[in-house]
């Protein structure tokens, strides 16, 4: 269970650093009701990591899938505090979240580092969902490209093109994180596009399967504008997916594109 192979949309829940076991009890068992008969897409939670067990426990007979929101560049060793990519697996996690900004600004964490995270997931049979996006400064000095390509160019350059195979890149505009101020739908069908340019195979005679999800404010009322954008897999919502009506509506949104 939890990983619909012909998913053609993707919502995936970033939960941050809110709940609590009780809480956390009742979203999931929401969760677990009202998204059952999603045929198109596949749902995602990424929870903190303490409630993994919770998350395995309570999903692991659905078609709902879990994952974290963060990992370790190494596999192990003495890294106090870390947790390693073979720890995700012993909790059933098929998905990590790699590079959110939040995380990238808090902790400063390099593209370099966020590269090696990539590859250690995927060599443990982990999804990557690689977060790329670019501040406002750089939206309004006409740089978006330039930064998201960055990033993306930093894992080209050590793995190649191919390494994004059956992996997800969420396109996460960090002016649009949180503050209800989503993209446009032009605007994120823009940098999916530039991204999907960068993602062209040498070998021209099969497509890349890399998803590309859309992050940033998502909620009920602008999910189906946005996903109904070709270029837009899906989406990587935050403070939405807390709710279990509007995470519904967004799942719902995405199933009717
Ligand atoms: C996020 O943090 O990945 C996110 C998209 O948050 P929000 O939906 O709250 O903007």
């Amino acid at each position: 269970m939890g990983n619909k192979k012909s998913a053609h949309k993707f919502v995936i829940a970033n939960w941050k650093m809110h709940g609590n076991l009780k809480h956390n009890a009742s979203l999931l068992g929401a969760y677990a009701s009202e998204l059952a008969n999603l045929e198109n897409t596949q749902v995602v939670v990424c929870v903190p990591y303490p409630y993994l067990a919770q998350a395995q426990t309570q999903l692991q007979d659905t078609d709902i899938a879990w994952g974290a929101q963060n990992m370790a560049k190494d596999v192990d060793g003495p890294f106090t505090g870390e947790v390693s990519a073979q720890m995700l697996s012993d909790f059933g996690a098929r998905y990590v979240i790699l590079g959110h900004s939040e995380r990238a600004t808090a902790y400063c964490e390099s593209d370099e580092n966020i590269a090696q995270k990539f590859m250690v997931a995927k060599k443990q049979g982990i999804t990557p969902i690689l977060c790329v996006g670019e501040t406002l400064i750089e939206r309004e000095a006409g740089v978006m490209e330039l930064k998201v390509g960055k990033q993306l160019d930093v894992i080209i350059d050590l793995y190649g093109v191919d390494v994004f195979d059956n992996t997800i890149i969420s396109y996460e505009p960090i002016w649009a994180i949180g503050t209800g101020l989503a993209a446009t739908p032009e605007q994120a069908e823009a940098m999916h596009q530039f991204i999907k340019g960068k993602l062209v195979r040498q070998d021209t005679a099969s497509e890349n399967t890399v998803k590309i999800l859309y992050g940033g404010s998502v909620n009920p009322q602008n999910a189906v504008q946005l996903f109904e954008v070709e270029s837009i897999d899906g989406g990587l919502i935050g403070k939405c997916s807390l709710n279990a009506q509007e995470f519904k509506g967004i799942c719902q949104a995405a199933e009717s594109c």
